[in-house]
């Protein structure tokens, strides 16, 4: 199969996340929840040439519709993604990932001294959008800020 094959061949259904940032495309499958794991079919495509920016990869996720909010946190380590919803070949709905104005529960703060870091008062951890170009989130606690080097650093251990 030539690249150009993989590329148009289409799914029945499902979610195409397109504008990858080139080598993240396992890092966005481990924020989808790793659905290869649970059985589904998934296709990844990787350092296909992009006009808008160089090099990206794809993920093509069968039998799987993205729901909105996972679609916002995709925004986080991959900006320029592009969700694409399938039904019966077609594409029903096309989203460009936003950053979201609050992220629960997924990152950490990187003040030590914040109360969401002390043992004795579990709590989940909020931080909401300060920016957006470039992504800087502001701890709810403590006020400290986190771009997007740590959000990355965080999410899958590399940075931008
Ligand atoms: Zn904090």
């Amino acid at each position: 199969m030539n690249e150009d094959t993989m590329l148009v061949q289409r799914i029945a259904n499902g979610t195409v996340v397109d504008h990858i940032p080139a080598g993240r495309a396992l890092s966005v499958l481990r924020l989808l929840g790793e659905p290869q794991k649970r059985g589904v079919r998934v296709a990844i495509v990787m350092n296909v040439k992009s006009s808008k920016m160089g090099v990206k990869d794809l993920v093509k996720v069968e039998g799987l519709e993205i729901e909105e909010q996972t679609a916002q946190r995709l925004a986080l380590i991959a900006p320029q993604a592009t969700i694409n919803i399938i039904r019966e070949y077609e594409v029903v709905q096309k989203t460009k990932a936003v950053p979201p104005e609050v992220v629960y529960a997924l990152l950490k703060c990187v003040s030590s001294s914040c109360i969401t870091n002390k043992e004795r008062e579990p709590l989940v951890t909020t931080f909401y959008r300060r920016s957006h170009k470039p992504l800087v989130y502001s701890c709810r606690y403590c006020g400290r800020d986190i771009d997007e080097n740590e959000i990355s650093e965080q999410l899958i251990g590399v940075s931008l």
